[in-house]
């Protein structure tokens, strides 16, 4: 092969027992589960474990219900998020996060982790829109990194091995069963990595959006690599939108949730100082769809002109007040931004994916949320399925005691044929490109949205989609860059597809020429899967009946 883009042998094989794929909650939590069961297991990721994630610049905020305490119970928990999911989430996994959650909390205490206590001994339990009692743990330092860091010096004294600044870019397997991944380093080349099991926890793609609170990596690689292995996705419509602060002087660059200060006396506004919600509804029942879209009704109507409503913190209560940083200001503009996907790859009821010896866990699975996430519930998720994830590679290592079945001419096979569809004849210019993904979904797949939009951003993203695999791309320097913007066209796709296809609103996806729930069509989810043309195909699939309480096996039992 004559050319320059990517090194066209591979500069190395490794080999491990499990290999994770993630270096956020979920899969530094499979790391250590694994490890435990006395298995070589490598994690890698696009940047450090436990740094440069969603997990990391995250709240700290964890669900998490005690199966003793009397408060609260499990099964208002997970009646909550069944609601909050309108129908959508799938029974058998709110069941196993719900039963799980308590489980991880503790286990995270035993690690290191600080949630706070009133000085009675009890949690501090903080309020969230959706959720019926206050739930949500808070770290005494109110940040992801109190979660995240003992959780990694656990993973470190485990000696789980780690490969820093690598990028997944192919999963390979055969027959059915898992036998590895390809991953390209800065310097566009291409190393294989044999593994025995796969644990896929690369998160989510908020960062695709123009407007986002995510880490960088949030660029949805998973998806993409579930995608290319013809894996069946679901959900992708559901993109969850947050209100977040405009950045001017006078407000500190880091406030607690907006959905938090609603609950504790701040008062969303349009222009002229009136409120948008109804003042006699509890803040309790505004979730996060229902606050941005809100905000959004309000922006259109006012034609677009400001970008954002107004967040009026005159009457936040004294507590709260102690709480934050100096505010030179008591009325601040607030704007949405894309923070979460709901929908991710499609489990079975066992949690596997149809990829023999493939686990995922985390952000990038989807079902538990269904049409809208609650907050605290994306943490606790990533635990608990990342413990389990991480479990069930062990022991399907262990029980299956299998052989590698990586190959390293079938693996140097798919690298030349990935190298070889990025030669077009045109020279391809990535930053303009970006710039043309970015508008198409800010404009078509944002908070508000309508068939004509949608089906405009289609027609872009097509043409965007030929650009990008007419166009040469003769440099070796940026790999990295050229393949993860390929996986967010994938996942770009999928959005907007799924999201012309639901013709109703519901949660997160709000269509304004379709106002309404729709039950009688839409009660049910839309799958993606590449089929053998190498076709995107839309297909719907039911949500499935809701198993017995406390019937998990990994779980806490159900109070009685
Ligand atoms: C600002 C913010 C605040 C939040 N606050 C809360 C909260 O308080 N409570 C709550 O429940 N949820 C919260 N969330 C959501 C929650 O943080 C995430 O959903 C959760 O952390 C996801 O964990 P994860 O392990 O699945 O993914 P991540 O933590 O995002 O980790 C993904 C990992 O995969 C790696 N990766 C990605 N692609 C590849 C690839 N191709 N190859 C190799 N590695 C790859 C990345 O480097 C990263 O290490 C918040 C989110 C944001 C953005």
């Amino acid at each position: 092969m004559n050319r320059s883009f990517g090194r066209a042998n591979l500069t190395q094989v490794l080999k491990t027992d499990v290999l994770v794929i993630g270096g956020g909650a979920a899969g530094i939590r499979a790391a250590i589960e694994a490890r435990r069961q006395n298995l070589e297991v490598l994690l890698i990721s696009t940047f450090r474990m436990g740094l440069g994630n969603n997990s990391a610049i995250s709240h700290g905020g964890f669900s998490a219900v005690d199966p003793e305490g009397d408060r609260d119970s499990l099964d208002l928990f997970f009646e909550d998020v069944m609601k909050s999911g309108c129908g959508l989430s799938r029974p058998f996994l709110v069941r196993r996060m719900v039963d799980g959650a308590w489980r991880e909390a503790k286990e995270l205490e035993k690690m290191g982790v600080k949630f706070l206590q009133a000085p009675d001994g009890n949690y501090v339990r903080v309020g969230r829109g959706g959720h019926s009692v206050p739930r949500r743990l808070a770290t005494t330092a109110h940040n992801g990194m109190a979660l995240i860091s003992p959780l990694r010096q656990c993973a470190q004294a485990l000696q789980v091995a780690e490969l820093q600044e690598v990028k997944a870019v192919r999963l390979l397997h055969s027959g059915g069963q898992i036998a590895g991944v390809l991953v390209v380093n800065p310097k566009s080349e291409c190393l294989a990595i044999a593994a025995k099991s796969v644990v896929l926890a690369t998160g989510g793609a908020g960062a695709i959006y123009p407007k986002h609170n995510n880490a960088p990596s949030a660029t949805g690689d998973g998806y993409a690599l579930a995608y290319e292995a013809s894996l069946p996705l679901q959900d992708l419509e559901f993109v969850q939108f947050v209100l977040r602060p405009v950045r001017e002087p006078g407000v500190p660059p880091r406030l607690p949730p907006i959905e938090f200060l609603l609950l504790n006396g701040a008062v969303l506004q349009d222009s002229s100082g009136k409120p948008l919600m109804d003042p006699e509804a509890s803040p309790n029942a505004f979730t996060r769809d229902a606050l941005t879209q809100i905000a959004a009704r309000e922006i259109m109507k006012a034609g677009g002109k400001e970008e954002f409503v107004f967040l009026d913190l005159k009457n936040l209560n004294q507590e709260t007040r102690k709480e934050l940083p100096p505010l030179q200001k008591d009325r601040i503009k607030v704007y949405s931004v894309a923070t979460y996907f709901m929908g991710g790859i499609r489990v079975e009821e066992d949690l596997r994916p149809s990829i023999a010896g493939l686990f995922v866990a985390g952000e990038v699975m989807g079902g538990m949320h269904g049409a809208n996430r609650l907050g605290g519930n994306a943490l606790a998720e990533a635990f608990v399925f990342g413990s389990l994830a991480g479990s069930q590679a062990g022991q399907f290592v262990r029980k299956s005691g299998r052989e590698f079945l990586f190959q390293e001419p079938q693996a140097l096979q798919e690298w030349r044929r990935m190298l070889e569809s990025l030669r077009g004849i045109r020279a391809g210019n990535l930053p303009e490109m970006e710039t043309e993904l970015q508008s198409i979904l800010e404009q078509s797949a944002g908070v508000i949205r309508n068939k004509e939009e949608l089906a405009a951003g289609l027609t872009r993203l097509r043409n965007l989609g030929e650009a990008f695999s007419g166009a040469d791309w003769p440099s070796l320097d940026n790999a990295w860059g050229i393949l993860t913007f390929r996986n967010k066209l994938f996942v770009s796709e999928m959005i907007l597809r799924s999201a012309l296809k639901r013709e109703e609103t519901r949660g997160a996806h709000f269509r304004e020429d379709f106002p309404s729930r729709d039950d009688r069509h839409w009660l049910s989810s839309i799958c993606i899967r590449r089929n053998g043309n190498e076709e995107m195909v839309l297909s719907s699939a039911p949500v499935g009946p809701a198993p017995q309480l406390g019937s998990t096996p990994h779980g806490t039992p159900a109070k009685a």
